[in-house]
């Protein structure tokens, strides 16, 4: 399977980060340079950046603060991500940045053919060694977030090092965050490790994982669906099959790329009294940072999971569990509101 693959990759790519960063600071532009990009920059311009995706153009943002001019291309959660085509304005911001972030593993390879001579370029799939057909929504692990936040901070550091100790400090704030995350995360999945949901299309797959959640997508659905081909009837009966038996705690709904097949399965699951957790493939405009709105998701799956503890199985929620699940959820969302 793709995924075991790319866990193992995962693991493996976070202590290869240094090469990764590496190979993005090639081709400095004038001879004998050994630093980054465009190696001129004067110390009063800004960092100009220009991330294919909002949700890294949003972290990328919170490293560089006030030192580098964010651009992101794709910010809409109703344009068909995994199809979309940039236009020539779009094309000629991509040519003008210092720094291009993308997000690789095929998600956005129209993002991939233009980088100006000299320019850095970052590839989110690079710095965890995904590679094409693994699966792309790499925002949502935690190994990926910090594998570039890691990477940002060293470009940034290259390119404009009088501005080292602010995006040291910006970086550190963003870790803190993530941190709590994390927090958040491991005391959910000390609970409700291997729990099931299943999901319309693999777009949670890491963020389900990092919560110690495990797939029970028909695996036939599953493959249809990161194929882009449409789902066998015989597919589907298993997808129906499994939500009219509850047979899952939560369905994944990506409501960036919903078709008629999983309007039905939403509405079926709700039928079923099964929580469905409704995820975008890019970012959401009530957010200002990928941390935020990935806390704001686990925020809610620890919430759905506690009522359904309290309404459905009250035998096996044990006091320390709920006391376990309320202090980390109530810390996160202190930390996140801005
Ligand atoms: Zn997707």
């Amino acid at each position: 399977m793709k995924k075991a693959h790319l866990l193992r990759t995962l693991v493996a790519a976070v202590a290869a980060l240094a090469v990764g960063a590496a190979v993005a600071g090639c081709g400095g532009s004038s001879a004998g340079e050994p630093t980054t990009g465009t190696t001129t920059t004067e110390s009063s311009d800004p960092i100009t950046l220009v991330a294919s995706l909002n949700q890294w153009g949003s972290l990328a943002a919170a490293i560089g603060g006030d030192y580098v001019d964010v651009t992101s291309i794709l910010s809409s959660t109703s344009v068909d991500a995994h199809d979309f085509e940039p236009t020539t304005a779009d094309v000629a911001k991509l040519e003008k940045a210092d720094v291009v972030l993308v997000n690789g593993a095929g998600y956005d390879t129209w993002a991939d053919k233009t980088l100006a001579s000299g320019a850095t370029r970052i590839s989110v799939a690079d710095t965890v060694g995904a590679i094409d057909g693994d699966n792309p929504h790499l925002w949502f692990s935690k190994d990926a977030r910090d594998a570039v936040a890691k990477a940002l901070l060293e470009t940034f550091t290259k390119l404009r090092p009088d501005a080292k100790d602010t995006f040291q400090t910006n970086y550190d704030a963003w870790q803190q965050k993530e941190t709590t995350l994390d927090e958040t995360m491991s005391s959910f999945a000390d609970a409700y490790s291997g729990d099931k949901y299943a999901a319309t299309e693999s777009i949670a797959y890491y963020l389900m994982s990092d919560l110690g959640l495990s797939d029970a997508t028909p695996t036939g659905f599953a493959q249809a669906m990161s194929n882009e081909s449409e789902p066998a009837a015989s597919d589907i009966k298993a997808f129906q099959d499994l939500l009219n038996d509850k047979g899952v705690e939560l369905l994944v709904n990506n409501s960036q790329e919903e078709n008629d097949t999983t309007k039905e399965l939403v509405s079926l699951a709700e039928t079923n009294g099964i929580d469905v957790l409704e995820v975008t493939e890019q970012m959401p405009s009530d957010y200002v940072n990928l941390t935020d709105w990935v806390t704001a998701l686990v925020n809610e799956v620890v919430s759905d999971f506690k009522d359904g503890q309290a309404s459905g199985d009250e035998a096996s929620a044990s006091a320390t569990t709920d006391e376990g699940t309320a202090s980390a959820s109530s810390s996160a969302s202190a930390s996140s509101s801005d």
